[in-house]
Formats: structure tokens, sequence, C-alpha cells
């Protein structure tokens, strides 16, 4: 059952999406080469923690931490390790808050020291089509039109690979709800948007080929042909004209500014006008 919330609701969501955010600027300020996982993990958990909130992942269907976070090839879902990241790293950083009775869920792929030109390619398309997602996201669209609009924009204009496996969800009282919200689509089909609808948006982008496997651990998700592998999430509410973005990447960017160990990820604006 599809769930459309009401504008004190959608306040609320949007309070843990910005600490899901707060938590990822945290991150953000200190993550760089020689640092590990389990350390912006823990920074994480204590923010969330210290604002009397929850971490939303933290043993959601037994996942042992507060971050998911995927490097190079991992598309998603990695558990934070104690191995340091290294120069040239890409890391991609996914948290879910609980505050309130309401989940919020934002990721970002952070690229650390010396990238290369086609790496950074990747995250800022992958970053511009959750925008064209966005874009696509207004009351009377239907769902495929979001999908369609990251799919065309990553396979068409790129030869990238979009990821099936792993969709968009609603949002709220749960931490997924439908419907889904896959990154793949056809225009004018699926579930039609209506005013009201939270839903998080997040394209998981290949370099090489879609395909993805499982790891042994269980949990992550990596690249079936090894090539590295981009994701951005934003939690979003559907209204008549544009939708509402609840999380909030600037706080991310303004920290990615200041750290001259990570390589800001522009949006191409002028691509996503044109959506
Ligand atoms: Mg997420
Ligand atoms: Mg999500």
């Amino acid at each position: 059952m599809v769930y459309y919330k009401t504008e004190e609701e959608v306040e609320l969501i949007r309070k843990s999406c910005l600490l899901v955010c707060k938590a990822l600027a945290q991150v953000a300020s200190q993550i760089r080469p020689g640092v590990t996982g389990l350390q912006m993990d823990q920074i994480a958990e204590e923010l969330i923690k210290d604002h009397n909130a929850l971490p939303a992942f933290k043993g959601y269907r037994g996942f042992p931490a507060t971050l998911c976070i995927s490097v190079n090839d991992q598309v998603v879902h990695g558990i934070p390790t104690d191995v340091e990241f290294k120069d040239g790293d890409v890391v991609s950083i996914d948290c879910g808050t609980y505050m309130n009775e309401f989940f919020g869920d934002s990721a970002y792929t952070f690229a650390l020291g010396e990238v290369k030109k086609e790496t950074m390619q990747l995250l800022e398309v992958t970053n511009t089509s959750l925008y064209k997602g966005i874009a696509a996201a207004v009351a009377g669209q239907r769902i495929g039109d979001i999908g369609y609009a990251v799919q065309e924009y990553c396979e068409n204009t790129y030869k990238y690979g979009v990821v099936r496996e792993l969709v968009g969800h609603g949002i709220g009282r749960s931490l997924h709800e439908p419907p889904e919200v896959p990154n793949y689509g056809k225009r004018g089909r699926g579930a039609k948007l209506k005013e009201g609808l939270v839903i998080a948006i997040e394209p998981m982008v290949n370099l090489g080929k879609r395909g993805v496997k499982q790891l042994d651990d269980g949990w992550t998700v990596a690249s079936k042909d090894g090539t590295m592998s981009a994701h951005y999430e934003h939690t979003i509410c559907v209204q008549k004209d544009k939708a509402l973005i609840l999380s909030d990447h600037s706080l991310i960017e303004a920290e990615i500014k200041k750290n001259s160990n990570v390589n800001m990820v522009a949006i191409r604006s002028t691509e996503v006008s044109g959506a």
C-alpha cells in the first residue's frame, strides 16, 4: 500500500533526511586516503545518536553498521572495514536515520585524491542523472518517467550500465515502502505520481556493464565486470510543479570544498535544465 504524506509528515521526513546529510557532511570533512570505513561509521553513528535519533541501517535485516560504504567496483551495501582508503578510491556512502517515527535516506559518492578522468565523469553523470530523475518526479507523471530519465541519460547519452537489481523506494514510517522506483523504465508506464508521495531516488551506475554480483559477506553488491560504480540518493516529495528535495547535499558539498583530499563532483547543470 502506498502512503501519501501530510505536510507535517513530510517535514518530519525532511528532519530525518537533514540529519542523514549532517552525518554525511561530517564524514565529508574527515574522509581522505588513510582513514578507514569503520572510523567514518563511528563518526556518523555518534552524530546521529547525539541528535537523539537512531541509525536506520544498523540492525536492519542484520546489517552491522550505520553506514553502507561501497568502494570502487562495489555498488551498494558494503560493510565498513578497517582497511584504509587509498588515493584514487571512489567511496559511495549511504546513510539512513530514524527520528520522530520517520526515516530519512540519502547517499553520496566521494572521489579521493587522484581519480581518473573517466571515473570523475561517471560520478558527474550519475549525480546529474539523479537530478534528471527528480525533474521527472512531478504529479501526473508516472514512475516509469523517473527511470526513463535516469536510464536515457546514463545509457544512451553515456554508455554506462544502470543497475537493475536494486531500486529506489517509498519512505516514511518504514525505511522501504512501496512503490519501487527503478532507475530504468519506459515513459508513461507504471503508477501515477501523486502529491505527497515521498520516495528515495537513487541511481546506481557502473562505468562498464550493468551486471552485478553479491559478495560472500552476504551484503556487498559489486559490478560483475569489476568496473567502478557510483551511487547518489535524494529523498524527495512529489508535488504539482516541482519535487521537493528533502535531503540536502549542499551540506556535504560545503565540506568537500574545504577538504583538499576529496574532489568536487559537479552536477552538469546545463544538462539538468534541459530535462
Ligand atoms: Mg540510501
Ligand atoms: Mg534508499
